[in-house]
């Protein structure tokens, strides 16, 4: 059985190594020169279960409403994309209502613990070198109350068996000792001790050796404009050189799976929402954990022992990824709020910008549609890294027609 990936983002390459493994041929086409090119390049690094929440929290309505005018707020709706945006939005707002974001909330969770369990068996199977850690991460909080209610969400997450730890401000310094500058401000934190770190780009491109030396065939620089169809179903997609035909297809273009589906008059739900990570170098007292700051939506993970990376913020500006200096300016502020010490200085400084692919509850599109031989990997928004291995393995044993090893419904394009 000969199967086209198109995309070679974490979905992409995930979905081609299972698809390996279960013997198919296959073929990955993207449009970049390399792997992990677009939003799976310098993403925030976690494979975090405990942060699998969808962003429309209840009173989303009223932080998107506040964001207009300031160029500078966590969440930024730009108002010239929201004729584009308003069939997207209402389902976003309706799955903002209590029942339905805790539902989303919990279906992510388990699945997301799923893919850590899977990536435990592909890393024994592949000893795949992506900078993993498994240190957990570290809420910090400068408000009791703010403390008291993530403590309360920690507490309703048991119910999936996310484990945390409630640490005062004695324990948080035993446990990150790079936090000591900033103690007088900290009330405490709550350590969520089963999330992990890894580089997403570095993991995409290990993948993408090991399968180049296990006869799969990447086609890079190669853009998929238009498909090819057979009765209920795809023949070909069309490229700049050609056509190439296959039994069957996985769609995992990220952001752009929604135009690529338009072709093929299937309607996905999806829109592009920007994020932004600075990389910085350090040389001394490298922080242990990945701290997130819950007010900016942002993230400082250590990568490596060699650096930090701030990643968050989002933005609905469309498909441009122009890198905006005042949401740089947030993470930077964000970095100097969490680690005084850290001399940031410019120098040597990445800023990145990336859209994730978000549908509008929150949680990935997976799996079979009206075509026969097309599959989707596709819509994880900010947690197309934690849910990868997960959603890679289903899809791909969905496309070779084997039994699933996750009940998928709850991700399947039908329940829109
Ligand atoms: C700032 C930021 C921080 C994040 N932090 C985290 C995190 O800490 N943890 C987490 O779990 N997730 C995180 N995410 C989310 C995660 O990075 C994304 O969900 C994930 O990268 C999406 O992967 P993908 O493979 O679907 O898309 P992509 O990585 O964008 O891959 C899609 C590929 O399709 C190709 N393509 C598109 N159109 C075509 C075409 N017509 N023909 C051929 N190829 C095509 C593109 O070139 C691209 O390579 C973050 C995202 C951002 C922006």
């Amino acid at each position: 059985m000969h199967v086209v990936v198109i995309g070679c983002g974490l979905a992409g390459v995930t979905t081609a190594y299972f698809l390996r493994r279960s013997g198919a041929e296959v073929t990955v086409v993207d449009r970049a020169a390399g792997p992990a090119r677009e939003t799976s390049f310098a993403n925030g690094s976690l494979l975090t279960p405990s942060l699998a929440d969808p962003w429309n929290a209840p009173g989303i309505f009223t932080r998107l409403f506040k964001s207009f005018g300031s160029a500078d707020a966590p969440m930024l709706m730009h108002a010239k994309q929201i004729p584009g945006m308003w069939r997207w939005g209402l389902r976003f707002l309706a799955n903002s209502r209590h029942q339905k974001f805790e539902e989303s909330y919990l279906h992510n969770t388990r699945f997301a613990i799923f893919s850590q369990q899977t990536m435990a068996e592909m890393r024994a199977e592949t000893a795949l070198d992506f900078g993993y850690t498994d240190s957990g991460i570290l809420k910090i909080f400068e408000e009791q109350s703010a403390l008291d209610e993530a403590v309360k969400v920690a507490h309703w997450l048991k119910q999936v068996n996310i484990r945390h730890a409630r640490l005062d401000v004695d324990q948080l310094m035993e446990t990150e000792p790079a936090l000591q500058p900033i103690r007088d401000r900290l009330v405490g934190a709550v350590h969520y001790l089963d999330d992990e770190v890894g580089d997403a780009r570095l993991y995409c491109e290990a993948l993408h050796s090991l399968l180049s030396e296990n006869q799969v065939n990447f086609r890079f620089s190669e853009q998929v404009l238009d498909f090819e169809l057979k009765p209920h179903g795809i023949r070909a997609v069309r490229t700049p050189s050609g056509r190439l035909a296959a039994d069957a297809f996985v769609l995992a273009a990220g952001s752009f799976s929604r135009g690529l589906a338009g072709k093929l008059k299937l309607g996905i739900p999806l829109v592009p929402a920007k994020g932004y990570s600075i990389t910085v170098p350090v040389s001394e007292n490298v922080p242990r954990l990945p701290v997130v700051d819950d007010t900016l939506h942002a993230v400082v993970v250590p990568l490596g022992g060699k650096s930090l990376r701030v990643a968050g913020t989002a933005e609905f500006a469309g498909f441009d990824t122009t890198i905006r200096q005042e949401r740089i300016n947030n993470l930077i502020g964000l970095l100097g709020r969490v680690y005084p010490q850290v001399d940031i200085g410019g120098k040597g400084l990445e800023a990145w910008s990336g859209l994730r692919p978000m549908s509008p509850d929150g949680r990935p599109i997976l799996g079979g549609c009206k075509l026969d031989n097309l599959f989707l990997n596709t819509g994880h928004g900010a947690l197309g890294w934690t849910l990868a291995c997960a959603s890679g393995r289903v899809v791909a044993e969905q496309t070779m027609g084997e039994a699933l090893s996750y009940d998928i419904t709850p991700f399947q394009l039908s329940r829109f």
